[in-house]
């Protein structure tokens, strides 16, 4: 849903956990849990994944 939206350009993609350096997708056996934030380190779902979240942090610029 969350990239849907971003491919449609509805929501802004600076802050969702897709492009996050904490995301840590699929890292997980737990399939309600898969993915992983290394900011919190905690294992999350789909359902929780987050929009415009304070803690986002992008990549340094090369
Ligand atoms: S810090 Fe926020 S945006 Fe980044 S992975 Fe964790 S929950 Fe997602």
């Amino acid at each position: 849903m969350i990239v849907h939206l971003q491919e449609r350009g509805r929501i802004d993609v600076a802050r969702v956990c897709f492009n996050c350096v904490h995301f840590r997708p699929n890292v997980h056996l737990n399939v309600a849990a898969p993915h992983h934030c290394a900011f919190v380190d905690r294992p999350f779902g789909d359902r929780a994944l987050q929009v415009n979240c304070p803690d986002h942090q992008t990549g340094a610029s090369p």
